[in-house]
C-alpha cells in the first residue's frame, strides 16, 4: 500500500477541515469479500465519496469540495473524514442529494451495503432483507443498474436473491459469462439454490 501526504477536505458549507487518506495504491491481499460487492481489505482503505461535516453535520461530495495535500504534522489533530451513516444515506437519497445516475447507483448501493449484515463466517444473518425500505431501495437500484453490462447483472442477480426471487436471480446469474466474475456467481448460485437470501462471505482462489 502508498500513502500520499494526507488530504486535507474542507466542508463547503461552513469551512471545517477534516483528514483523509491520500491512498496512491493498494491491494485486496488479505481482504474479505462479500457476495453484495462490499469488502474489507486492510492495504486498500475504503475512502469515502460522500461524507459528513464533523461540525455542522452538512453532506457533501468529497471529490466536487475543496481538497489539498498537507504534510504538516498538525494534519493529524483534524476530525477523519468518515463515511456517511445509513441515516445519513437515507436522508441523501430523499433529498435528491447527488448529481446523476452514477452517483445515485453509488449511494443506493452504501445505504444497501449499511443494511446488509455481513458474515465473517457461518453465522446466521437473515431478517434485514424484509425491511420495507430495503426492498425499495433495491427496487431503485435495479432500476439504475444496467443488464447488458456483465458487472451489473451479477449486483442485479443478488438483489432479486436479497429480494427472495431466486428464480429471477438464476435467470441472470445464467447470462454471467466473465471468467473473472465466475468465483462470486457460482458462490451466489449455490446460496440461491438453497433458497438463503441473505448476505454471504465469498471466498475467492476456490477455481
Ligand atoms: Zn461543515
Amino acid at each position: 500500500m502508498l500513502l500520499g501526504h494526507p488530504l486535507i477536505v474542507r466542508c463547503p458549507a461552513c469551512g471545517q477541515e477534516h483528514r483523509q487518506t491520500n491512498l496512491l495504491s493498494g491491494n485486496t491481499f488479505g481482504g474479505m469479500f462479500w457476495s453484495d460487492g462490499s469488502s474489507f481489505a486492510p492495504m486498500m482503505p475504503d475512502t469515502p465519496y460522500f461524507s459528513v461535516c464533523s461540525t455542522c453535520g452538512h453532506f457533501f461530495c468529497v471529490k466536487r469540495c475543496e481538497q489539498f495535500e498537507s504534510d504538516d504534522e498538525s494534519v493529524y489533530e483534524l476530525p477523519s473524514l468518515e463515511h456517511p451513516g445509513r441515516n445519513d444515506l437515507s436522508d441523501a437519497l430523499s433529498r435528491k442529494l447527488f448529481e446523476g445516475k452514477n452517483e445515485e447507483i453509488y449511494l443506493r448501493t452504501r445505504f444497501w451495503w449499511s443494511m446488509n449484515k455481513r458474515p465473517f463466517q457461518q453465522e446466521d444473518t437473515t431478517g434485514a432483507e424484509d425491511d420495507k425500505a430495503y426492498r425499495l431501495n433495491a427496487l431503485a437500484l435495479l432500476e439504475l443498474l444496467n443488464d447488458a453490462d456483465q458487472h451489473d447483472l451479477l449486483i442485479m442477480a443478488e438483489l432479486h436473491r436479497n429480494l427472495k426471487d431466486f428464480g429471477k436471480c438464476l435467470e441472470l446469474l445464467n447470462r454471467i459469462t466473465e471468467k473473472r466474475l465466475e468465483e462470486r456467481r457460482q458462490q451466489i448460485e449455490k446460496a440461491c439454490k438453497s433458497k438463503i437470501s441473505n448476505t454471504i462471505r465469498i471466498e475467492f482462489n476456490r477455481l
